[in-house]
């Protein structure tokens, strides 16, 4: 099915786990034809920028419409646009209410566009666009960010009752009706807007905007996800579901700009070419990457062990190390300990953001320490590189098990519980520096349990991108999910026709 002639909205949640894989989906879709406008909040559109007008220049048809945040008028200081930018605990649910504000922002934008547009996609964090999709007639399908595997996983919870049961946050269980054994705790399996009190409307909304939608649009492929992609969409009564991606595969869409693939979500806060040329003087498969994505921040103890940990461990390394840009306690801790002139040329530091998908789609790659994000979890997958798991919040657990249980691709850090769950007595710290130098050691092990590992992780990424190529998986739903929206828009034009011929019909002679 052709997707010549839709217009599709896409509204992400505003923060960067959610950010790049829309616009990521945004590239595919305008890779088939379609008109795709990313409709995100002024500082979000600065960021992202650079890729799109990339993308653009390339021949998609691709923009980035601004609407703006509502943050102010609840308080939040000017430009606080992005959960990334989140410090103060006081501010989580002020921006929340924030986001929830954004519909009258979204519905002046619709009111202003000449024709309505084909399908909007929205995030699931975003169910407020249900009312405006509703009052104008626009189709609307829900993406999910998350893993198949914690969707299904956090819903046969709910539906067995286990989290009302369970009254212990750490008590073990077995996730019941899944196709998978799969073992994990309240604090290992929360689901999206259980993290806090008050958020019960805010997971109703999502729920009810979820099951009124139009269809499902999933960031994973079925070779790895298909089991879990099929029950969850049976558990949502047979709703229509489609495995798009890995949409970080469309990062070379548009043109292989390096500058657009090094800029995803955020300038990188390291010159690309630079570090290309420490990545080029390395052996393939050498070095490790640390990175804990955009939003999780180790305590200054934990960071210490981890470092005295990656310096044991004699390997090279490029780690992000946001804390270096936003902590001073940390900037501190660095200079006066000596660490980078100990690790020397064998180590590089990038304080703040890394060009993730430059670094991961090197060859001197070998090996990942991750916090287990979704898209850390696929831009791993798809770029065959092996990890070391270190999940820390939300949907990270239940990436880690899909990554060691049943990839195996993956090795354990040993973290066992976020850390609000940890002992006081640990002082944030989840893993000592003896133990991130086994773990190091284990996954980049040249022995024959490291080259199965690399072995299946190189067969998986082969699987990934055969699933994005035309006649894959993911190219099919992808194809499948626009002849809906065709389907569904002319319907909506025919409805609105048959409508306006009665109103005709039925008006009073002049
Ligand atoms: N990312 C990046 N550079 C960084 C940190 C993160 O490019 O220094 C990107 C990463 O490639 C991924 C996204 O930001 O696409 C983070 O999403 P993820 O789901 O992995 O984790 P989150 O940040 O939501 O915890």
């Amino acid at each position: 099915m052709a997707a010549a002639g839709l217009h599709f909205l896409l509204v992400p949640l505003v923060a960067q786990g959610h950010i790049i894989p829309t616009v990521d989906l945004a590239r595919l879709l305008a890779a088939r034809g379609a008109r795709a406008t990313v409709v995100t909040t002024p500082v979000n559109a600065a960021r992202n920028r650079a890729a799109v007008d990339a993308a653009a220049r390339a021949g998609l048809a691709i923009e980035l419409a601004e609407i703006p945040f509502p943050g102010s008028e609840l308080g939040l200081p000017e430009g606080m646009e992005n959960v990334d930018m989140l410090v103060e605990r006081e501010h989580y649910m002020l921006f929340f209410q924030s986001i929830w504000k954004m519909d009258a922002p979204l519905e002046a934008y619709v009111r202003s566009l000449p024709r309505r547009p084909d399908c909007l996609i929205a995030d699931t964090c975003n169910p407020w666009v249900s009312a405006v999709c509703a009052r104008h007639g626009i189709p609307r399908l829900v993406l999910h960010c998350p893993s198949a595997y914690y969707l299904l996983a956090t819903h046969c919870l709910t539906k067995h009752g286990v989290y009302d049961r369970v009254a212990d946050e750490l008590e073990e269980f077995e996730v019941p009706g899944f196709p998978v054994r799969a073992v994990g705790c309240k604090a290992t399996f929360r689901g999206f807007f259980q993290w806090s009190g008050d958020m019960e409307r805010f997971q109703r909304d999502v729920a009810d905007a979820e099951a009124t939608a139009d269809g499902l649009v999933l960031n994973t492929f079925r070779d790895v996800e298909g089991v879990f992609v099929d029950a969850y969409a049976a558990a949502l009564g047979g709703m229509k579901a489609w495995a798009v991606g890995p949409t970080c595969a469309a990062a070379g869409l548009g043109g292989d700009d390096a500058d657009a693939k090094a800029g995803r979500g955020k300038r990188a806060d390291v010159d690309a070419g630079r570090l290309v040329s420490w990545l080029d003087a390395r052996a393939p498969a050498s070095v490790l990457y640390v990175s804990f994505g955009s939003l999780a921040h180790l305590p200054v103890k934990q960071l210490v062990e981890l470092a005295r940990g990656l310096e044991a461990s004699g390997r090279p390394f490029v780690w992000a190390i946001k804390e270096a840009k936003s902590n001073p306690d940390v900037q501190a801790w660095l200079v006066a300990d000596g660490f980078e002139e100990r690790v020397g040329e064998r180590g590089l530091l990038v304080r703040g953001w890394a060009p993730q998908v430059t670094i991961l789609s090197h060859p001197a790659v070998g090996g990942f320490l991750t916090h287990c994000g979704w898209n850390a979890t696929l831009e791993a997958i798809a770029h065959g590189v092996p990890v070391l798991t270190w999940p820390n919040f939300a949907d990270q657990f239940s990436s880690e098990k899909l990554l060691v249980d049943v990839l195996g691709v993956g090795v354990r850090s040993g973290v066992k519980v976020p850390g609000m769950n940890l002992p006081e007595e640990a002082e944030g710290v989840h893993v000592a520096s003896a133990d991130v130098e086994k773990a190091v050691a284990v996954l980049m092990d040249e022995g024959p349990e490291g080259n199965a590992r690399r072995a299946r992780a190189k067969e998986i990424a082969a699987k990934a991108k055969a699933a994005m190529e035309e006649g894959g998986s993911s190219y099919a739903d992808l194809t499948d999910m626009i002849g809906h929206v065709a389907e569904l828009s002319i319907r909506k034009k025919r409805h609105e026709g048959d409508t306006s011929a009665r109103a005709l019909a039925s008006a009073p002679p002049e």
